[in-house]
């Protein structure tokens, strides 16, 4: 059976002399791979629709075990994100993450929408950190975390002074503090901003000015629940952390940070 589905390349692997293995996660069809005859020569038709974050529409055989991806036509070929080293590493991230916590065959419109959305945010060279960012906390739910962020993760109050705790999760309010030694206080600004972070779609947040401060503190709160939780290594991270701690690299993106949210 052919199907023409739209989709994003997730990954890309040669196979034998001329062959690609993609991984596209599409709209209507969710996560699926293929394979790309041919693809790995360079005058093949197949060659770019082929690259890793290209967004189209691709036409699959689908049989018993993987299918053919006979043809596809770009939508958007994603070309910031090929060109510039810090979109790259940062839809990598994005793309590895999506592609780690989701099998093949399952289908869902709001990670075919969150990463059609941060892939098309970094393209358009909305800050790719925090673009990233939106896709680690919006993930959470996939990777089996259900913070409790609307309320008292211990009593439901939705009144007072709130704290994170790692242990629970989620927000403590000050009435159960004690629950949890590590609690991680808050501002009530800090507070409103996790909220958005989880929930707020990446249309209406991507072009949100973040202080260096604030992603960074945002990236430890996420990091340490996927670490302590999830527990997934993904290779693209070592590379990210090496690029952080390397700004020379990056010169254009520092000055502009500091100046708010
Ligand atoms: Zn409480």
């Amino acid at each position: 059976m052919l199907n023409k589905w739209e989709g994003i390349i997730l990954r890309s692997m040669p196979y034998g002399e001329s062959n690609k293995i993609v991984t596209l996660y599409t709209r209507e069809a969710g996560k699926l791979t293929a394979m790309a005859r041919g693809a790995k020569k360079p005058a093949s038709r197949l060659a770019a629709i082929t690259q890793p974050f290209t967004h189209g529409s691709f036409l699959i055989q689908k049989g018993r075990g993987m299918g053919t991806l006979e043809q596809g036509e770009p939508i958007d070929s994603m070309r910031h994100i090929r060109e510039d080293l810090e979109a790259t590493a940062y839809a990598s991230y994005v793309v590895e993450l999506i592609d780690r916590l989701t099998e093949d065959g399952e289908r869902s419109e709001g990670i075919y929408g969150l990463l059609h959305e941060a892939l098309h945010a970094i393209n358009e060279q909305y800050d790719p950190e925090a673009i990233a960012l939106f896709v680690e906390w919006k993930m959470l739910p996939v990777a089996g975390i259900h913070p409790v962020l609307h309320q008292c993760a211990n009593c439901g109050a939705t009144e007072g002074e709130f704290a994170f705790s790692f242990k629970e999760i989620g927000f403590l309010c000050h009435r159960c503090f004690h629950i949890d030694r590590y609690i991680i206080r808050i501002s009530p600004t800090q507070l409103k901003l996790i909220r958005t972070f989880y929930t707020v779609p990446i249309n209406r947040v991507g072009n949100l000015t973040l202080k260096k401060t604030t992603k960074q503190f945002m990236k430890k709160l996420v990091r340490t629940i996927y670490d302590e939780q999830v527990g997934i290594r993904l290779k693209s991270r070592s590379f990210l952390d090496q690029l952080e701690s390397t700004p020379e690299l990056l010169p254009r993106r520092e000055k502009t940070e500091e100046q708010g949210e």
